[in-house]
């Protein structure tokens, strides 16, 4: 029988220089080299950083052979064209398979809203990008065609407190009954010494942390968690 997939995706935020991401990568294969059969492919690892870094994070993919994949943080709901300072899903193809819509601190501090963000998904479906899209609670609209959801409530986010992993799990479940949403994962302060809660829930299909993911000891330990060691 096939192991259910785990997802577990690092959102780097407007984090590192591109001396810290080479270190980064670094660390990450130095555990990965000691342990290369942790990393099935029942393990979807993604790591998202910055825009300016992710050619870079490509060639050291490529480099050291460790099996990440790229997602970019947010993406223009326009297609190439006359829109400055945006980023079109065919230009983030070129680096990216994933692209995180609706993040809180986009909703909250550039005052997205589910029309702008309904215009985003499109585009990441336009480009053949897979949306993470986050929601804050069970109520949250979710545009159509998207079938990674994360569910992150704002006060979680960064803040050292967690959602029980039984509210979540209910989230969840909600949220696959009644919206017909295949993956939902938790975000929210997680951590090495709180994660088991979340992967033991049935309806919980990974995790999305932001701050455990810029150290690579800290990701790594993460990832051992998710492939149940
Ligand atoms: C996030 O970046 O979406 C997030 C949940 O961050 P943190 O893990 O730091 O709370």
């Amino acid at each position: 029988m096939n192991k259910r997939k785990k997802y577990i995706f690092g959102n780097w935020k407007s984090n590192k220089d591109s001396v810290e991401v080479r270190e980064w990568f670094k660390t990450f294969t130095s555990f990965y080299k000691q342990a290369k059969n942790l990393l099935t492919p029942d393990l979807e690892i993604v790591i998202f950083p910055s825009f300016t870094y992710l050619p870079l994070a490509n060639t050291l993919i490529k480099e050291y052979q460790v099996p990440l994949k790229l997602g970019s943080q947010d993406i223009s709901p326009f297609g190439k064209g006359a829109w400055t300072g945006e980023v079109a899903a065919d230009q983030l193809s070129e680096w990216v398979n994933y692209v995180i819509i609706g993040h809180s601190e986009r909703r909250n501090n550039f005052h997205e809203k589910d029309s702008l963000l309904q215009k985003k998904v499109e585009e990441a479906l336009r480009g053949n990008l897979i949306p993470v899209y986050c929601i804050q609670d069970e109520n949250t609209h979710i545009p159509s065609g998207v079938t990674i959801v994360a569910y992150e409530p704002v006060w979680a986010i960064g803040t050292g407190k967690t959602d029980s992993p039984e509210n979540a799990g209910s989230v969840a479940n909600s949220v696959k009954r009644n919206k017909n949403i295949k993956i939902v994962i938790y975000g929210g302060s997680v951590k090495p010494d709180n994660i088991d809660g979340f992967l033991q829930d049935k309806n919980i299909d990974g995790v999305l942390p932001g701050g455990a993911s810029l150290d690579a000891k800290v990701f790594w330990e993460l990832i051992k968690h998710v492939a149940g060691v």
